[in-house]
């Protein structure tokens, strides 16, 4: 737990310094995992309720608890406190730098880059900005991880229900479903766990590897809601792909010659859809992101008009916004829909 621990006092090996976050007129040393950093007492209560909290109130009487150390800087005494934190020295490295750029602010402007950006370092701003109550911080990471995930927040030029996936990779939803968890922030929970289903993406190996090597595996509560989801998500990528495909396209554009009518194009592509929903190396995802791009769909662009075109791209997006909708019902996650 937290507490101002006596410089050296239990400590099984002495921790390595940071070679970046090191500062040697430093007011206070964080010790995490094996690695200390010396940044600025007020830097962190600047930025952390948690931090201020601690070094305004008196210590609490415990064995943990020593006397800051004090070391001569330039001729003048320097009181360094040392505080040992249970966290990650990755992602305290992060949150340090950033809070070193001006926090929330500095962040701001990288947001605006998201490429920029890894998925961790946005990460360890929620984790540990809602730990140590660093507010502005943690809901600056939250909203920019939504728009990450979520495609009807998507900055871009394109429609929001265009046929773009977000710009998110899967590989990265068990630890984003584990922190939406701990931090309570569910609206980032449904499309996430959605990538954390084996039969959507086959592929998915439920254990993501930060940077650091540390490994981390989706929640067992979550990766059973994911697997009681599977059927559910098969029958409703059928009940949208039926909706697609089967209500009669109206067409009446007469066929050019050696092409037939737009209807009969229609009529031929449900079956081969229908079964691609369920293939097992490359099923159809409920949300449909490929579907105009399957194979049979474009052999069917060229045969059917523009109109009867634009009418089923419009509804695979109709439909698109259908099965969102579904996603929270879908992983029993009903009493966060309205979040
Ligand atoms: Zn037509």
């Amino acid at each position: 737990m937290l507490g101002y621990n006596a410089p050296g006092a239990g400590e099984v090996s002495s921790p390595k310094r940071d070679s970046e976050l090191w500062f040697e007129d430093g007011t206070l040393e964080l010790i995490v995992e094996d690695t200390a950093f010396r940044v600025y007492k007020g830097l962190l209560a600047h930025h952390s309720a948690v931090f201020k909290d601690m070094f305004t109130l008196p210590p609490l009487p415990a064995p943990n608890i020593g006397s800051a150390e004090s070391r001569s800087v330039d001729g003048n005494l320097v009181q360094c406190a040392v505080v040992h934190l249970p966290d990650s020295a990755r992602e305290w490295r992060y949150v340090l730098r950033v809070l070193i750029m001006g926090g929330a602010r500095g962040l701001r402007e990288r947001v605006s880059r998201p490429l920029d950006l890894k998925t961790e370092e946005l990460l360890a701003y929620i984790r540990l900005g809602h730990k140590y109550q660093i507010e502005d911080l943690c809901q600056t990471s939250v909203k920019a991880l939504e728009r990450h995930i979520n495609p009807l927040l998507l900055s871009s030029s394109l429609s929001p229900w265009d046929d773009h996936p977000p710009f998110f990779d899967a590989t990265e939803a068990p630890v984003v479903v584990n922190l939406a968890r701990v931090v309570g922030e569910c609206s980032l929970l449904p499309y996430a766990m959605l990538l954390c289903s084996r039969s959507v993406y086959p592929k998915f190996t439920g254990v993501f590897s930060y940077s650091d090597g540390t490994r981390e595996p989706l929640n067992k509560a979550d990766e059973e809601r994911c697997v009681q989801a599977t059927h559910h998500l098969v029958l409703a990528t059928i009940s949208a792909v039926h909706s697609v495909i089967l209500p009669p396209v109206g067409c009446t554009t007469q066929p050019l010659p050696g092409k037939v009518p737009c209807q009969q194009t229609m009529d031929g592509l449900t079956r081969t859809l229908l079964l691609a929903v369920t293939s097992p190396t490359r099923p159809l995802d409920p949300l449909m992101w490929d579907l105009l791009r399957h194979d049979s769909m474009q052999a069917a662009k060229s045969s059917l008009c523009l109109r009867c075109w634009d009418e089923v791209s419009g509804r695979v997006r109709q439909q698109r916004r259908v099965v969102w909708n579904t996603l929270p019902t879908i992983f029993g996650l009903e009493d966060i829909s309205g979040a």
